[in-house]
C-alpha cells in the first residue's frame, strides 16, 4: 500500500488531500493507497474574511467550518498537530505519545502565522487582522469606539501572507470613517519598508493617486525596529519614528516550529522547494505547497490551491504509472479592495510580470464570488471555475519528456 500523508488541512492541504482522493478513488477503494491528513485545529477559517470582520464588523463565527467537513470521506483525518517531520526516514510524529506515521509520499502545507515577538513592543502595542477571526473582531470593536486621532497601518517585516492586505486595511479604514462621517477627524498613515506604496510598480502606480485623493499619508522606506507602547511610537531601523493613537500593523510572519527546527527549511524557516514541481530539496517523494514554502511569489490562498492541484496530479500520475508531470508556472493572484465596492488584482507568473489593473466594480464582484464559493472550492466542486479562470496558465504538462497539450492529459483535475 502507498501511504500519502498531508500535513496541514488549511487552504492548500485540504485541496491536495481531496484531489488525491478523487484522482486515486479506485486505488483507495482497492486498499492500494491511503491518504492521511494531520491537523490539530478543529476549525478551518476563511482568512480573507478577517478583513471584513476587522473593518466591516462581519460575523466572526460565519467564516469557519469544521476541518472534517472539508475533507473527502476517503481522507483519514488525524486531528492532532505534528511535532516532527522526518523526511530522511519517512515518518511523522504526532503530539500524543506513540503516534508515529510512516509515509511513501508527504505534502507539507502548514502555512505561516503572524510572529509579533520578532519586534520589541509590537505584541503589546498592536492589534492585527492576520491571526484569527477573534483577534480581527477586536480591531472592529476598537475602530467602532474611535472618536478621532491617528491610526497607523502597514508592513513590519517580510514576507507576510496576502501582500495587498495592509493596503486593503487602509482603504477599508478610509471607507469606514467616511461612512461614519468622522473621516476629517482621523489621520491615516501607512508605513512600509518599500520605496513605494506597493512592491510591484504597476500596482503602486494604480494606488498612489488613491492614497493622495483620500488623504492617506505614506511613510516609505520605513523598516520597523521597535514599538514603544507607552509613548505610542513606532521606531525604524533608519532612526525615524511615527506616533499613533491606534496601531493595526501586519506583523512579521513565521512558519510553525516543526518546520523551523527541521533540516529541510532555510535559515529563515521556509521549506526549500523546487519552484516548478514543488518537491522538497533532496527529497523526490516530499512536497511542500502554500505559505510555508520559500517560493518567490506572494503567499496567498489561490497559489496554495493551484500548487495543491499540481502536486496531487504528480503524485497520482506516479502511482498510476502514467508518464506525465505537471510543472507549476508560478501563477499568483491577489485581490486588493480599494473601498466603496471596487477592487484591483495583482496577477502574474514566474515569467509574466504584474500588470496595471485599475479598481473596478467587476473585480469587486469577482472577489465576492470567490469568497462565496470558497468552501465548495476546498471540496473540489469548483475546479471547472478554476479552469475557466486560470486556464492552462498555472501549469505546463510534460509527457515522455515533451510538452503535452493539457487537454490530452490523463489525470482529470
Ligand atoms: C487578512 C488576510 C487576507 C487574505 N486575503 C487573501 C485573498 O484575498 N486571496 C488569497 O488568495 N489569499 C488571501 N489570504 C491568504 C490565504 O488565506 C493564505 O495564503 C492561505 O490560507 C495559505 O494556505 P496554506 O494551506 O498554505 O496555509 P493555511 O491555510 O494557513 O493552513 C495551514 C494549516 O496547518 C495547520 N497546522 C499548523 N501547524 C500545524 C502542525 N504542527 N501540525 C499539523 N497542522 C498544523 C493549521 O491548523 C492550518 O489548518 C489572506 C490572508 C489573510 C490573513
Amino acid at each position: 500500500m502507498k501511504k500519502i500523508t498531508v500535513i496541514g488541512a488549511g487552504t492548500g492541504g485540504a485541496i491536495v488531500a481531496n484531489s488525491l482522493a478523487r484522482n486515486l478513488k479506485k486505488e483507495i477503494q482497492k486498499g492500494q493507497v491511503q491518504v492521511t491528513v494531520f491537523d490539530g485545529a478543529k476549525y478551518h477559517e476563511f482568512q480573507p474574511a478577517y478583513l471584513g470582520v476587522a473593518f466591516r464588523g462581519s460575523n466572526k463565527n460565519a467564516i469557519k467550518r469544521p476541518i472534517r467537513s472539508l475533507l473527502h470521506p476517503d481522507v483519514k483525518l488525524i486531528n492532532e498537530n505534528c511535532s516532527e517531520i522526518n523526511l530522511a526516514n519517512e515518518f511523522v510524529v504526532g503530539e500524543k505519545p506513540g503516534q508515529r506515521i510512516d509515509f511513501d509520499y508527504i505534502v507539507i502545507a502548514l502555512g505561516c502565522k503572524p510572529d509579533p515577538g520578532q519586534i520589541p513592543g509590537l505584541t503589546e502595542a498592536n492589534l492585527d487582522f492576520h491571526t484569527n477571526a477573534q483577534a480581527s473582531s477586536i480591531v472592529y470593536d476598537r475602530i467602532s469606539k474611535f472618536k478621532g486621532g491617528k491610526i497607523v497601518t502597514g508592513i513590519t517585516g517580510l514576507p507576510y501572507k496576502c501582500p495587498p492586505s495592509p493596503n486593503e486595511s487602509t482603504f477599508l479604514l478610509h471607507e469606514f470613517f467616511t461612512k461614519k462621517g468622522i473621516r476629517d477627524r482621523v489621520k491615516l498613515s501607512f508605513i512600509t519598508p518599500y520605496l513605494r506604496p506597493y512592491p510591484a510598480e504597476p500596482i503602486s502606480e494604480v494606488i498612489e493617486p488613491l492614497y493622495k485623493e483620500r488623504n492617506i499619508e505614506t511613510v516609505l522606506g520605513f523598516n520597523v525596529d521597535s514599538v514603544d507602547p507607552v509613548k505610542k511610537k513606532v521606531f525604524s531601523v533608519e532612526g525615524e519614528s511615527v506616533s499613533y493613537d491606534e496601531l493595526f500593523l501586519v506583523p512579521p510572519h513565521a512558519t510553525p516550529n516543526v518546520i523551523r527546527k527541521a533540516e529541510f527549511s532555510d535559515d529563515e524557516g521556509w521549506v526549500v522547494v523546487d519552484k516548478r514541481d514543488l518537491h522538497v530539496k533532496n527529497y523526490d517523494y516530499a512536497f511542500a505547497i502554500g505559505d510555508n514554502t520559500n517560493l518567490p511569489i506572494s503567499k496567498a490562498g489561490v497559489e496554495a490551491h493551484l500548487e495543491g492541484i499540481v502536486v496531487a496530479n504528480n503524485i497520482s500520475a506516479e502511482i498510476k504509472g502514467i508518464s506525465e508531470r505537471y510543472l507549476f508556472t508560478g501563477r499568483f493572484q491577489c485581490t486588493m479592495e480599494t473601498g466603496f465596492h471596487k477592487a484591483t488584482f495583482v496577477v502574474g507568473t514566474y515569467q509574466k510580470p504584474v500588470k496595471k489593473i485599475y479598481p473596478s466594480f467587476a473585480n469587486y464582484v469577482k472577489k465576492k464570488i470567490m469568497s462565496k464559493i470558497y468552501w465548495n472550492a476546498e471540496l473540489g466542486k469548483c475546479e471547472w471555475l478554476f479552469k475557466l479562470n486560470f486556464g492552462k496558465d498555472y501549469y505546463d504538462v510534460i509527457r515522455d519528456g515533451k510538452t503535452a497539450a493539457p487537454a490530452a492529459r490523463a489525470i482529470p483535475n
